[in-house]
């Protein structure tokens, strides 16, 4: 099979040629401007290849209901050019294929249960921290949408009594994505987050928040194993506080093979940043062929 992958990101916009084993052919990564300068790039790009399908992979919010009538469209983006788009629609009508569509971090969870660590797993959580914070789910085999898709990144924490930070989120006091994504960790120290690599308080206050989501998402999801990407987790010294703090959270109450081994539970992401791309092959190859 000839698949097309599309990793829709904020910023860029990966496009990649492959097959359905992940194995990556041809790919480009195009800055995200407007859909009016964007898409005529990457639909030639995708054009002269022939594809069976194609997968996109998409920042959101997303319409995933195949029965609404926006089905495949951005929607509430704050990226505005890209609000209402009908990205899907755009790219059936230019290359005429089917096209697998879902969130980013879904695809990125995908890419880790078809082809990385999780393979043969079926609940896994991919949480990724970066500008925001965003949680692919992959539920009894299948991607979750639920009512909308996961917004896992917006789970409320509780916040230490020795952070005066205000949060970031317009929408929220104190979730996750507003006291802990990338854009927070540099307002409220008033530093590049790369360069706070010294700052024990820095990386033990996030380990708190970020540890604070996952025992929720663990007693609610009961995940096999959870994998951590996005920038933020680029600071190594991460893992350790956060399994230490998740173990300490939980209190001994979930007693399991996976939870007992935390070094395996809590992981980063195995694909060499190729995750979420190769998640795209696997949505097109679905697609395809109806699963
Ligand atoms: P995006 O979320 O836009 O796709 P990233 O996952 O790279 O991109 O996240 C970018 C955020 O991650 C920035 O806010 C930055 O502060 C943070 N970041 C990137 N690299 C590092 C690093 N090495 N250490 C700590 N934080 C980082
Ligand atoms: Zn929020």
């Amino acid at each position: 099979m000839i698949l097309g992958a599309l990793e829709a990101g904020g910023t860029k916009m990966v496009c990649a040629i492959g097959d359905e084993t992940g194995k990556i052919f041809e790919q480009v990564s195009v800055p995200t401007q407007t859909p009016e300068v964007t898409m005529p790039t990457m639909i030639e790009f995708f054009k002269k290849k022939k594809l069976d399908a194609l997968g996109i992979a998409c920042f959101g919010p997303v319409e995933l209901d195949r029965k609404s009538p926006v089905y495949g469209h951005i929607t509430t983006t704050p990226k505005l050019a890209w609000r209402d788009f009908d990205i899907v629609g755009s790219f059936q009508k230019a290359l005429g294929c089917p096209i697998g569509f879902d969130t980013d971090v879904n695809g990125s969870v995908l890419g880790e249960v078809t082809f990385g660590q999780a393979k043969g797993k079926k609940c896994v959580l991919y949480l990724t921290i970066g500008t925001g914070v965003g949680a692919g789910i992959y539920i009894e085999g299948k991607l979750l949408h639920g009512m909308l898709h996961p917004e896992a990144g917006h789970v409320l924490v509780t916040k230490k009594s020795d952070d005066s930070y205000a949060g970031k989120c317009p929408y929220h006091k104190n979730c996750l994505e507003g006291l802990a994504a990338g854009p927070a960790i540099e307002e409220r120290w008033g530093e590049k987050a790369v360069n706070l690599a010294g700052r024990q308080e820095v990386w033990d206050l996030e380990a708190d928040y970020i540890a604070q989501a996952l025992v929720g998402y663990i007693l609610t999801l009961s995940p096999e194993m959870i994998i951590l990407g996005g920038g933020v987790m680029h600071q190594e010294q991460l893992f350790p506080l956060i399994r230490q703090k998740v173990t300490d959270l939980l209190n001994g109450y979930v007693q399991t093979e996976e939870v007992a081994d935390m070094e395996h539970y809590i992981v980063p992401a195995s694909l060499q940043d190729a995750q979420g791309i190769m998640g795209c092959l696997e949505l097109a190859r679905r697609e395809k062929e109806g699963v």
